[in-house]
């Protein structure tokens, strides 16, 4: 490995808690596998951190040595920036004690966590945060971009519920950021993306949740989906915070709830949380099973934490993926019929489309409140390529592509980061738009030497 030896390697190694592997040890392997299996990198050390202090350690240690540095959280991230190659991985996933707070309504949570970490933790007192929709993704990288669900009509996105973080700098000084301590860095962490520093622990502000709420999911055939599309347009926009729909388009799984017939055909699939007192749900979410006549429905009242990981089994890890993402201030008819025409041309059955309802308490901040750019986003699409042998590689990455082309013209130019491949560098500045060049400012003042750039990378001023 370029710029280390072998006494400088074990200098580090003597001081460090958690577990430094290396290629060769038997757990290598395992510790470079994640969420993404096309992804397949070889760091030099993966340096599994016990503690903030073995964190200070690895900065300095990459830092020092001018080594490549990438951070793994969850190691869901769709552009695989949990790793590198040749260079040292913080890996934080030992890392994942969550306290909370019931008397201030807040949780500390470690680095490593998963949201299923934080749910179980927040639930257990009828709390929760907003953060996303498959509970093995981490709340470190979540955050950082952002962080949408159920919850973000209601609450907000996961980083308007962000109190304060404790942060390892480039320079390796631990500091406590808030909106009154470093407050620059404040603003950039939340929806930054890990350009500022190794967060070790975030503090959330809590809600009343549940613990048991109306959730569920409204299944219709494709031939109704472009009526379908558009009545679930017009509900959406008028829906109260409480009631989050997404929709899904893609081969229906081996539900129990459907018809044998319906299994492996397309479907358009209306999934919701009501997050009010399930009492007021029925009549909030009944119109969602007369946009024509569904071929299966499954809901009821259950606990919240089922629901943040229904869609687990879709989403598993393991299969190659190639993803795809434009934000939406309206669904034009016109898009509609590029999505029809997508899902008729699945390339493979795990492929699906997911279009999330975002607005409500997500857009209602001020767009430059925070790092995060996409206030006026009012849907989202995620087009899931995915596959799992590699010789699906070329036609599934067509097709993904060949639809996020031809929804352009329908799009409002804007992106989540949190969704951007590895090769769309290029859409950083769309995904900050105005707040671009204050987020390079701070990257300037934090990290003028680029050391945390494994990641959708801001550059300094
Ligand atoms: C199946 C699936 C479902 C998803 N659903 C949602 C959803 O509903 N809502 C939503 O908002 N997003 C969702 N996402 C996107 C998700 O938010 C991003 O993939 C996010 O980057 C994952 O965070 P992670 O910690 O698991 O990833 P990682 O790959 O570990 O990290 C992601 C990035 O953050 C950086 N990073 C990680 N930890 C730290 C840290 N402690 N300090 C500094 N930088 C760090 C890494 O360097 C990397 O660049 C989903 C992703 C997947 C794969």
């Amino acid at each position: 490995m370029a710029n280390l030896d072998a006494a400088t390697l074990a200098g580090f190694t003597a001081g460090f808690h958690g577990d430094v592997l290396r290629p060769g040890d038997g757990e290598y392997d395992a510790a470079r596998t994640i969420w993404n299996a096309m992804i397949d990198k070889r760091p030099a050390v993966i340096a599994r951190c016990s503690s903030t202090a073995d964190v200070v350690r690895s900065v300095n240690f990459a830092r020092d040595n001018r080594l490549v540095l990438a951070v793994r959280g969850g190691g869901h991230n769709i552009a695989g920036s949990a790793l590198c190659d040749d260079g040292v991985v913080i890996d934080l996933s030992n890392m994942k004690s969550a306290q909370v707070d019931t008397a201030a309504r807040l949780v500390t949570v470690e680095a490593g966590a998963t949201l299923a970490d934080l749910d179980a933790a927040t639930q257990a007192h009828g709390l929760a945060t907003p953060t996303g929709i498959n509970s093995t993704t981490g709340v470190a990288g979540l955050t950082l971009g952002g962080g949408f669900g159920w919850l973000s009509r209601k609450y907000g996105l996961t980083v308007d519920n962000l109190e304060s973080a404790e942060v390892v700098t480039a320079a390796g000084d631990v500091i406590r950021v808030s909106a009154s301590e470093h407050p620059d860095l404040f603003w950039a962490l939340r929806g930054g993306g890990g350009n500022f520093g190794v967060v070790t622990r975030f503090t959330f502000r809590l809600h009343a949740v549940g613990p048991n709420l109306l959730s569920g999911l409204v299944v219709y055939p494709f031939a109704d989906a472009k009526s379908v599309l558009r009545q679930y347009r017009e509900f959406a926009t008028q829906a109260p915070d409480d009631l989050t729909v997404w929709v899904v388009m893609r081969q229906a799984p081996p539900l129990p709830f459907l018809p044998a017939e319906v299994h492996g055909t397309e479907v358009v699939v209306l999934a919701f949380l009501y997050a009010g007192d399930p009492s007021h749900g029925d009549a909030a979410v009944a119109p969602l099973s007369r946009f024509g006549t569904p071929v299966g429905a499954h809901m009821g009242v259950q606990p919240y934490v089922n629901w943040q990981q229904a869609f687990d089994p879709l989403l598993t890890p393991g299969a190659r993926n190639y993803w795809k993402s434009h934000n939406f201030a309206t669904l034009d008819d016109g898009l509609f019929d590029v999505l029809i025409a997508a899902v008729r041309t699945l390339p493979t059955p795990s492929c699906e489309i997911f279009i999330a309802s975002l607005g409500g308490a997500t857009s209602r901040q001020a767009a430059d409140s925070s790092a995060y750019g996409q206030r006026d986003a009012q849907f989202l699409m995620n087009v899931h390529g995915r596959w799992d042998s590699a010789a699906d590689d070329q036609r599934g990455v067509e097709w993904s592509r060949r639809l996020f082309k031809e929804a352009a013209p329908f799009a409002s130019g804007g992106v989540y980061i949190n969704f951007m491949t590895a090769e769309e560098g290029d859409r950083v500045r769309a995904a900050y738009g105005p707040n671009y060049d204050r987020l390079a400012r701070v990257k300037q003042q934090y990290d003028a030497g680029n050391l945390f750039r494994t990641n959708q990378n801001i550059t300094p001023a």
